[in-house]
């Protein structure tokens, strides 16, 4: 925004409101510019693949039980599955649950997932750290509630029991032998004349075992591989020197900390000097109960998080009895209802089921899109005043958020450097009645580094300023790899190879052409491969409400085409529909033009993602990666109306001529495999 006129949209004499909105602007750009860097997503590195071996073993799983997992029935080499699943998390399991719904999979026999954890949840299974609770309502967010019956503790659930949960829905739904654990998937390769996929995986053994190369052959291959799976570490000189312990929040070490996810206090941190790096969605879970238990907390800030109000409580059977889960097809209802507030759809007097800060936020929208508004024409002054728009519908959240961190935090210097300034879509937004207060502790420092991060780590701590912060423990809060790597091609983001119909790679055609799919779920070349969508879809805040949308319609597609062409059916999306929806997607990518503007972090790719490219080519391929402007609800009505025309329009669908083993048709029985 240049001018006050700029900041109402509208070309008339500025208000007050425009006034500050231009001054918000100007500081906000401001910020930003603190934080762009010319290396981007280079200045982390993946855990997984550091050149350190100390921050590479940061990564190794601390939960799996070797003993009782190496116990178990060996999936043989050289099988062959109706369908393999790759990630056994909410995404995996929901895909697993729909599939037996419908019947394509005529019981678990026909499904076998596979992940590197040890055991069912994903992001629940790896994430352990004390204070962790998801940060949308557990009724909105804990998928199958209705179909287990089963009612949540508290609003926010604990991480111990949204990974109990997902072992709940593997053991109703029978799930708990058909999963291969510890088990990394490297590559996949689509076989023509078997008609199946061929997936490359190690399965480890634990410390003491061997670990095994063996190859799955699936009919159907479908990737769950998370949004934000894999640990990062920003590369700062000297890290892998500190002398004392250091563990990612994504493996806390409790061998270190004591106490356990649920403790108020960990204390093996007992006078300790005790250091955080990084203050995103996880650290404002973790600060009160390192405030709690160290001698000493320095929290080591490059952007704050923006922090609402929590207002936590533990469910009251009654109200869940007879308001919150009153009547089948609650849950939808209740996320979907979310969905409304935080897509600015919400009309005059309509209910707020869930009632909390995301609540509060319409402009969040300018991330997930809005049903409210048409498309955005993609001229310089129509996304000027789209996102003049997004700005003003976004002042009064931001102004509360920025003064209420102000009421909280007793010392204003340290108020103002905790301060959000940017817009509240930034960032994921965060939500605590602990985090602000715990600045408030003698014991808790904040160490702001004005954006740039902190400088080097030596021995005894890390260095900001020329400063050097002696520490005992250091805990790296730093975050994950974006899903958005590789043009967001779904290989990728799971960390394989893809490659389909002669030999063509997935993570090439999405860097040559950029994402090409139908509904974002799957793409011409690769036949039977499905994957929980990224881009040409819609995000929900709530990731479980894109997982059950998109797997509703990945098992829709291959229910009619088994349907049409028999058990096995090859199934596969034709170029011209994947292009017609590619076409139809760029249109709606003006709608994300406010986040052009956010301060680099997880949401921009680093500023890589959002950079404004000057080549036709490079805009276009940047377009096609967008999401649909309307948000969730004109996915599911573009998804509704597809289903309803029945037909799998733009889907090319053969019966299957080789059978599960290459060559009858018959499917064998697990006890055959
Ligand atoms: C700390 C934290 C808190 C979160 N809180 C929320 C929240 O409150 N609300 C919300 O909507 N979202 C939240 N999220 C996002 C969360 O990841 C999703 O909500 C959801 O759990 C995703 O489920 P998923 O099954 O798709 O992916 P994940 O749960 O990430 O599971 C993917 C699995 O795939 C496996 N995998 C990936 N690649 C491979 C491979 N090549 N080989 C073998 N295995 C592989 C991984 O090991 C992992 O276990 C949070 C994320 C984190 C990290």
């Amino acid at each position: 925004m240049a001018s006050a006129e700029e900041a109402n949209g509208n070309g008339s004499a500025p208000t007050p409101e425009d006034r500050r909105l231009l001054e918000l602007s100007q500081r906000y750009a401001e910020e930003a510019d603190k934080r762009r860097r010319e290396d981007g997503l280079a200045q982390f590195e993946r855990l997984q693949e550091s050149g350190s071996a100390r921050l590479r073993a940061l990564a190794q799983d601390p939960w799996a039980d070797h003993a009782a997992l190496n116990a178990r029935r060996a999936v043989p080499d050289g099988a062959t599955h109706k369908f393999v699943i790759l990630g056994a998390g909410y995404g995996g399991l929901l895909f697993a649950v729909r599939l037996l719904a419908a019947g394509v999979a005529r019981g678990p026999d026909d499904i076998l997932l596979v992940d590197a954890a040890g055991g069912f949840g994903g992001t629940w299974y790896w994430n352990r750290y004390p204070g962790l609770r998801c940060d949308i309502e557990s009724y909105s967010y804990m998928p199958l509630l209705e179909e287990t019956g089963y009612m949540p503790a508290s609003k926010y659930a604990t991480g111990a029991e949204l990974r109990a949960h997902a072992d709940r829905i593997a053991a109703r739904w029978r799930l708990q032998d058909r999963a291969l654990f510890r088990a990394n998937a490297t590559a996949a390769r689509w076989d023509d004349a078997a008609q199946r996929w061929t997936v490359d995986v190690t399965e480890g053994r634990g410390p003491e075992g061997q670990s095994r190369a063996l190859k799955l052959h699936a009919r159907y291959l479908l990737l769950a591989p998370g949004i934000i799976t894999s640990p990062h570490v920003p590369r700062i000189p000297g890290l892998a020197s500190f002398a004392g312990p250091l563990f990612h929040t994504a493996r806390w070490d409790y061998a270190v900390t004591g106490g356990s996810e649920t403790a108020a206090v960990l204390p093996g941190l007992e006078g300790k000097r005790v250091g955080v790096l990084g203050t995103g969605a996880t650290t404002i879970q973790v600060v009160p109960r390192l405030a709690s238990s160290a001698k000493e907390l320095y929290v080591f800030q490059r952007t704050p998080s923006a922090v609402s109000w929590r207002g936590h409580r533990a469910t009251d059977p009654e109200e869940w009895r007879t308001k919150i889960a009153s009547k089948p097809g609650w849950q939808r209802e209740r996320m979907l209802n979310l969905d409304l507030f935080l897509t600015n759809a919400a009309k005059e007097g309509q209910e707020n089921m869930v009632a909390d800060g995301w609540t509060e936020m319409p402009a969040y929208s300018a991330i997930i899109g809005s049903p409210s508004h048409g498309i955005i024409e993609p001229t310089p002054d129509k996304i000027a005043a789209h996102v003049a728009r997004l700005y003003k519908l976004d002042l009064a959240h931001t102004e509360a958020v920025r003064a209420r961190t102000e009421s909280i935090v007793q010392n204003p210097e340290t108020a103002a450097k905790l301060k959000a300034w940017y817009p509240t879509w930034c960032k994921r937004p965060c939500f605590s009645d602990e985090y602000l207060q715990a600045f408030n502790l003698p014991n808790v420092h904040l160490v702001d580094t004005d954006g740039r991060g902190v400088e080097a780590a030596t021995e005894r701590g890390l260095v900001v300023a020329g400063q050097e912060y002696p520490l005992d423990v250091l805990v790296l809060s730093t975050g994950y790899v974006t899903p958005r790597i590789g043009d967001g091609s779904p290989a990728a983001r799971t960390g394989i190879g893809i490659h389909g119909r002669h030999g063509t790679s997935l993570d090439d055609k999405w860097q040559r052409q950029g994402a090409s799919t139908l509904h974002g779920v799957c793409s011409h070349g690769f036949p039977n491969l499905f994957f929980a969508p990224m881009g040409q879809s819609s995000q929900a805040a709530n990731n479980i409400l894109t997982l059950e949308v998109a797997s509703e319609h990945v098992v829709h597609c291959i229910r009619v085409a088994e349907a049409r062409a028999g058990a096995g059916a090859v199934v596969e999306v034709t170029s011209a529909a994947e292009e017609a929806w590619a076409l139809e997607i760029a249109k709606h990518a003006a709608w994300f033009a406010g986040v052009a503007g956010c301060t680099p972090g997880y949401i921009t790719s680093e500023g890589e993602g959002w950079t404004q490219p000057t080549d036709q080519r490079e805009m276009m391929k940047q377009a096609r990666g967008a999401n649909l402007s309307g948000g969730m609800e004109s996915y599911i009505k573009v998804l509704q109306e597809y289903w309803a025309e029945g037909s799998l329009k733009g889907m090319d669908v053969t019966p299957a001529t080789a059978g599960m083993d290459g060559r009858n048709l018959r499917f064998p029985t697990s006890e055959e495999h």
